[in-house]
């Protein structure tokens, strides 16, 4: 023998106390993920399952072999666990509950408590059904395409590959194993020992990585999120327009401001100000469809962007917009005060190459449109006619604006 197996076993045992710490360290930092903590805990429990059974011999076979394996077990009910945490899903205790008092109870068969071979078997076999259903776990939610999402799921395949390895060996007689089951004396313990250390290390990083990869996400998300109406930020609504365009086709284009907004902040405050603001994102949300584009461009100025639409649907939806805020707010203070806003609005035909440009010309189109509705005597839908030039600044390009008949 080259190599002494208690300090290859101690070696793994380390490490796997290591690696339960780095995991316990990231929960410390991130307490809203307790994936970490489940992982983290996992792995202490693994360390004390690896201790238990390699004191084959010094402690009674009750605590080296059947609760050695059994904490083995809760391990993996614990991972298994933590992959439901991960995606907000509440755990499942009864499962594991369960295996371990199988595990334990048949341990007092004399075939299995006498051989180690059918316990083994009995092992791999609990153990893999957790694995799969940690796989399933991760698989379920894998929409969001988080890649360490697939590398975890890659990681455990391999894994099971590894613990079905040996006993297929063992099957067709080509390794031993050491029939009181003492983890020392087995042949195959060196592949193991390192396989383990090299997993747990890997899924260690899966783990954290998994956390990390969707923080990041939610971080940049939240960088093109307004804060006060939820709706996306200026950078948010150009970035989703861009994507949504960038085939070309029919586009229509709204610019919505909020009449006398001021009035509304220097009366009744600025906080009810905020209320009006939410309250016409609200209407906003409710009179379009989940592909619109809806953004707050700044102040109480905000950008609609339909991707497909022509000219006649825009001016209704406009008009459902404008007449929806008019009889709404019901609920806030400024009940004497009329909500109102002007929209103006450009459609047009994108061309599949550069279409960047012409939404652009668009949106400079809609902002005539808009400031024509405001000279017109604001509460009002405003079209840009079809042909003018988007050079032209707002003033000269107000008679090409066609106002809609104002309804209620
Ligand atoms: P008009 O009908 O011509 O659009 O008049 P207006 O008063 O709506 O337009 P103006 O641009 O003069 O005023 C916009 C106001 O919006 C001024 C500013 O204090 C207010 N405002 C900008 N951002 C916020 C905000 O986040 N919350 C609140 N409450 N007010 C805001
Ligand atoms: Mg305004
Ligand atoms: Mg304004």
């Amino acid at each position: 023998m080259f190599y002494d197996p208690l300090t290859i076993w101690s070696f793994t045992t380390f490490s796997t106390l290591l690696i339960a710490g780095v995991l316990l360290v990231s929960w410390v930092m991130w307490p809203g993920e307790s994936a970490l903590g489940y992982w983290g805990i996992a792995f202490v429990v693994t360390t004390m399952s690896l201790a238990g059974l390699a004191a084959r011999g010094v402690v009674p076979a009750f605590i080296s072999v059947e609760l050695s394996n059994a904490a083995l077990l809760l391990a993996w009910g614990l991972g298994w666990n933590g992959f439901r945490a991960f995606d907000r899903r509440r755990p499942v205790i009864l499962l594991p509950a369960v295996l371990i008092g199988v595990w334990l109870a048949i341990c007092q068969l004399p075939a299995l408590r006498d051989d180690a071979v059918p316990r083994m078997w009995a092992m791999l076999a609990f153990t893999s059904l957790l694995v799969l259903l940690s796989i399933r776990e991760l698989y379920r939610r894998r929409a969001d395409g988080l890649v360490a999402r697939w590398l975890a799921i890659g990681l455990l395949s391999l894994h099971l590959c590894a613990l079905l390895a040996r006993p297929s060996l063992l099957l067709f007689g080509l390794t031993t194993i050491d029939v009181e089951g003492n983890i020392l004396r087995d042949p195959g313990l060196i592949v193991y020992a390192f396989e383990l250390v090299a997993f747990q290390l890997l899924m260690a990083f899966c783990v954290i990585g998994l956390v990390r990869e969707r923080r990041e996400r939610q971080f940049e998300e939240a960088a093109l999120i307004d804060d006060l109406t939820g709706l996306l930020n200026r950078r948010g609504f150009l970035t989703r327009t861009r994507d949504a365009v960038a085939a070309g086709g029919p586009v229509a284009v709204l610019a919505l401001d909020l009449d006398r907004f001021k009035t509304i902040n220097d009366v009744y405050g600025h906080a009810a100000g905020d209320d009006v603001l939410r309250l016409f994102a609200r209407v906003l949300r409710d009179n379009l469809r989940g592909t619109d584009i809806v953004g707050r461009l700044g102040g109480e100025e905000f950008g609609v962007v339909l991707p497909g639409a022509e000219t006649a649907v825009a001016r209704e939806i406009a008009e459902r917009i404008r007449i929806a805020f008019r009889h709404s707010g019901e609920e806030l203070p400024m009940r004497e005060t009329r909500l109102s806003a002007s929209i103006g609005i450009a459609t047009g035909h994108l061309p599949t190459l550069v279409p960047g440009e012409a939404l652009a010309a668009l949106q400079e189109q809609a902002d005539m449109a808009l400031y024509a509705a405001k000279q017109g005597g604001r509460d009002r839908v405003m079209l840009h006619a079809a042909g003018d030039r988007g050079a032209e600044r707002p003033g000269g390009g107000l008679g090409a604006a066609v106002a809609s008949r104002p309804e209620s």
